[in-house]
């Protein structure tokens, strides 16, 4: 019997937004997936050992686990995003990743598909591009990215829902966080942040799981000239949620270009809920965290209580 393909996809950057894309579209391929741990400090200290110190945490992160996972597989799966409209780009990491990799680490084969529709390069052209390298039935390809596709919209729509209904239903104090999935859902970023938020009782929303097209069109409430789609996504759903939640956390990592223009923009032009910022860096203890989240929900409560003896 033909041994299967061993991919390896590191858990980090967009891997939480499209895991479900690329894991459904490479095991419709017949590929095997290795999906790297949950960030841990040997990852972290391994990523930062092989970044520019200029690369922000995110990044650093990310090339921990392409480390991790180098020696374990055939190849290794690193797509390319650089926009998605003729006026819109992502930050130069997503669509330089795949040659960071390779000029990183000589010795890995890195897979790849590219998303850049300024430059006529759409997703499905992409993946079909990248599934021929794989296998050459042309139909098996584009059925595998057709089934793929069709389980990531599905998976974005329950997110969506689910958490509106949970905004409606729930009766804790709500803070948004406003920050890339591959922040907040990170083991060591965002996880201890969510952890601690929940142990003070409160219901943390995520500003990942909204619905996409809608919060890119709220984000022109809030700027119109911003490019960046992942930031304008993430300042749609401030957009949108503002209404609904108590108070907003913005988290980011250390350096990251785009967050720090955007959140402070953000946080002068939002001010119907009391928002506060944490930027997160390769030496940050989590006492400090702990201290500012317990005074920031202080904040949000004593506001909270005061309007609601405004409406009584
Ligand atoms: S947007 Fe910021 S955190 Fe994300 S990859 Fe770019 S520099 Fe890093």
């Amino acid at each position: 019997m033909k041994n299967k393909i061993k991919v390896g996809i590191p858990r980090g950057l967009l891997y939480f937004k499209y895991n479900v894309l690329w894991t459904s579209f490479l095991e419709e391929m017949g590929c095997e997936i290795m999906i790297s741990p949950e960030s841990n400090k040997q990852i972290l200290e391994k990523g930062a050992q092989h970044s520019i110190d200029e690369s922000c945490l995110s990044a650093k992160i990310y090339i921990g686990h392409v480390d991790w996972l180098r020696d374990k597989v055939d190849y290794l799966f690193v797509p390319s995003i650089a926009s998605y409209s003729k006026n819109t780009q992502t930050c130069s990491k997503f669509y330089a990743m795949p040659d960071i990799v390779r000029n990183t680490f000589r010795d890995i084969k890195v897979i790849t598909y590219k998303l850049d529709i300024a430059n006529g390069k759409n997703e499905r052209d992409g993946f079909i591009k990248f599934g021929m390298s794989i296998n050459n039935n042309l139909l098996k390809v584009i059925n595998a990215y057709k089934k793929a596709k069709k389980k990531q919209l599905e998976y974005e729509k329950d997110q969506h829902i689910n958490q509106d209904k949970l905004l409606e239903h729930t009766s804790k104090l709500k803070i948004l966080i406003v920050s890339h999935p591959y922040n907040i859902h990170d083991k060591i970023i965002g996880y201890p942040i969510k952890e601690y938020l929940n142990k003070l009782d409160v219901e943390v929303i995520y500003a990942d799981k909204v619905n996409k097209p809608k919060s890119i069109e709220a984000s022109r409430n809030i700027s119109t000239d911003l490019y960046w789609t992942y930031n304008q996504e993430i300042i749609g759903a401030l957009d949108l949620y503002k209404s609904k939640v108590d108070g907003a956390i913005f988290l980011t990592t250390f350096p990251c270009g785009p967050d720090s223009l955007v959140n402070d923009l953000c946080i002068r032009k939002v001010k119907e809920i009391p928002c506060a910022y944490i930027l997160i860096d390769e030496l940050q203890g989590e006492a400090g965290i702990q201290t500012r989240l317990e005074s920031f929900v202080d904040i949000v409560l004593t506001k909270k209580i005061k309007n609601c003896k405004k409406t009584d």
